[in-house]
C-alpha cells in the first residue's frame, strides 16, 4: 500500500465513523420533570441494550449532563435535546388549539346575550 492509498483509506474510515454516530437513535425509557426547578430528566437505554443512563436538561431545554461514560456532549444529550424541542413545539401547538376550542364552545356562544336583561324591562 502506498502512502497515498493509506491517506485515502484513513479519510474513508473517518467518514464511516462520523456517519455511524449520526445514525444512532436515543431510546427513551422514561421522562421526568423536576417541578421545583423545571429540569427534565430522560432515562435512556444504552446502545448495548442493557444499561440505562440519565440525561438531564435544564428548564430551557438545553442538555446539561448524562451519566453515560462517553465523551460529552454524547449522543444522548443531543438526542434528548432534539426530543425535548419537538415535545415543546407540539405542546405549545396543542395548547393553542385547546384555547381556540374552549373559546368556541364557551357557554355564552349561541345564547342571546341580552336575554337575561330583557327580563328586567
Ligand atoms: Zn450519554
Amino acid at each position: 500500500m502506498t502512502s497515498q492509498e493509506k491517506k485515502v483509506r484513513k479519510k474513508q474510515m473517518k467518514k464511516a465513523v462520523k456517519s455511524v454516530k449520526t445514525v444512532k437513535d436515543v431510546l427513551v425509557i422514561a421522562r421526568y420533570v423536576v417541578k421545583a426547578t423545571g429540569y427534565v430528566v430522560y432515562r435512556v437505554r444504552s446502545s448495548n441494550g442493557v444499561d440505562e443512563y440519565c440525561t438531564t436538561l435544564d428548564a430551557s431545554g438545553k442538555a446539561t449532563g448524562c451519566t453515560c461514560p462517553s465523551i460529552k456532549p454524547c449522543y444522548h444529550m443531543t438526542g434528548c435535546e432534539a426530543l425535548e424541542a419537538q415535545r415543546r413545539a407540539a405542546n405549545t401547538a396543542s395548547t393553542a388549539n385547546a384555547d381556540a376550542e374552549r373559546r368556541r364552545t364557551a357557554p355564552l356562544q349561541g345564547v342571546n346575550r341580552n336575554g337575561g336583561f330583557r327580563l328586567l324591562k
